[in-house]
C-alpha cells in the first residue's frame, strides 16, 4: 500500500501519515517542548501561559495547544482561553458564563414550543347559525 504522504505544517517537509499530522521529527519536538512546560509549571505552580512561554521559549499557541489537548493539566496554572462566541477570556470551557447562560436559555425555549397543545382545528359549532332564514321576502 503507497504511503499516504502530508507536508508537515510545522516543517514542510513531506512525510508519510501516521495518524498525526506532523512529522515524527516535529513530534519528537512537540514532545521535547511538552517536557519542558510541564517541567516549568511543576517548578512555577501559578505561573500563566505568557509567563511559561517567555520562560520556555515556546510559543503561548502551542502551550495552550497542550492545555486543549488536556495533556498539560496544572492545577497551579492560570490557564485563559477565549470564549468561542464573544471572544471573552474564560479560565476554562469553550464559552463564557454570559454565553453558556444565554446557549442555555435558546436551549430551553425550544422545548416549551415543540411541547405546546395544538390548536383545535374547529371550534365546537354555533347551532344558531345552522338555522337559515331570509329576511324580508314573503
Ligand atoms: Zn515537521
Ligand atoms: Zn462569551
Amino acid at each position: 500500500m503507497a504511503p499516504d504522504l502530508r507536508n508537515c505544517p510545522m516543517c514542510g517537509r513531506t512525510f508519510a501519515y501516521q495518524g498525526r499530522n506532523i512529522c515524527n521529527k516535529c513530534l519528537e519536538k512537540e514532545d521535547d517542548d511538552y517536557a519542558i512546560v510541564r517541567r516549568y509549571v511543576r517548578d512555577n505552580p501559578g505561573a500563566s501561559v505568557a509567563e511559561v512561554a517567555e520562560a520556555t521559549e515556546i510559543d503561548e499557541e502551542k502551550i495552550l495547544q497542550f492545555l486543549r489537548d488536556g495533556r498539560l493539566v496544572t492545577k497551579g496554572m492560570r490557564y485563559t482561553t477565549m470564549c468561542e462566541r464573544c471572544g471573552k477570556t474564560i479560565s476554562s470551557g469553550k464559552f463564557c458564563d454570559s454565553c453558556l447562560k444565554q446557549l442555555g436559555a435558546q436551549f430551553k425555549s425550544v422545548i416549551p414550543s415543540a411541547r405546546k397543545a395544538p390548536e383545535p382545528e374547529t371550534k365546537p359549532r354555533d347551532k344558531g347559525k345552522d338555522r337559515m332564514h331570509i329576511i324580508g321576502e314573503d
